[in-house]
């Protein structure tokens, strides 16, 4: 049985042109799994909101280049899942749906609560990380992209609505700051701000549970980091990810 899974692995080596898909149903709507991947499936780089497509394109090309797996959640190109069940239209971020209290959190905040819709999206969840078997893998790099306006390295310091989430931060003079490292272990900050990347350290003990990904996977004691550039910016993005990958590889978490 592993033998078989290790020759269709390597007979799958090269980048599929039809990616394989697998999908979710979410009340009345398809989100579907884009996968692509070379080589090996590690480091895993998940995608989930729609309407980041930079962030894609910058993954691929570190695939392309150096293996892993990407998966892309594809639903209607915009950052939030809308469903209906009964009669009632619902909509969440979903990358806030990896608790319980972050899914009541974004189905109120973004719609409606009840609480057929929050064992929808709970599936919906928990289905994900299943299929990819995320809880299982040594590293999680999320590829998300900012546009100039909301979110920054600034969100992050004392004064910003984010400070909480944060232990520490390096801001770099020289980067734009929209395009930042979000980590949760104390190696990559170490790492990135001796490379003079914009860098924030979640704060696990004081961090809200809002139900995103960074949460989910630090209580599993799994690293993880995000990728955070301007829409814009391609050619930064791109080489924030395959610095990511240096850094995963030198700190041994993956095989070279
Ligand atoms: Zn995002």
């Amino acid at each position: 049985m592993f033998l078989s899974l290790v020759v269709v692995l390597v007979a799958s080596g090269c980048m599929t042109r039809n990616p394989p898909r697998t999908s979710f149903k979410v009340g009345d709507v398809t989100v579907h799994a884009h996968v692509f991947q070379r080589g090996a499936f590690s480091p895993v780089m998940i995608n989930v909101h729609d309407d980041e497509n930079t962030s894609v394109l910058a993954g691929k090309v570190i695939v392309k280049e150096s293996g892993g797996r990407l998966v892309e959640l594809v639903h209607s190109g915009r950052r939030f899942v809308e469903f209906k069940l009964d009669g009632q239209t619902y909509r969440f971020d979903p990358n806030r749906i990896f608790s319980e209290d972050g899914i009541r959190a974004t189905l109120s905040r973004r719609s409606y609560y009840s609480e057929p819709a929050h064992r929808v999206v709970k599936e919906f969840a928990a289905g994900f990380i299943a299929q990819f078997a995320l809880d299982h893998e040594p590293v999680i790099v999320a590829l998300h992209n900012t546009d100039g306006h909301g979110l920054t390295i600034n969100s992050y310091r004392v004064d910003g609505d984010k400070s909480a989430a944060s232990a520490t931060l390096h801001a770099s003079a020289r980067r734009s700051v929209g395009d930042f490292f979000y980590v949760t272990d104390r190696r990559f900050f170490d790492y990135l701000k001796a490379r003079d990347f914009n860098v924030t350290l979640q704060d696990d003990a004081n961090v809200p549970d809002d139900g995103s990904a960074s949460v989910y996977f630090a209580r599993k004691g799994i690293p993880y980091l995000n990728i955070e550039a301007d829409v814009s910016h391609l050619d930064e993005q791109t080489e924030m990810v395959r610095v990511a990958r240096e850094m995963i590889v030198e700190l041994g978490l993956i095989p070279r």
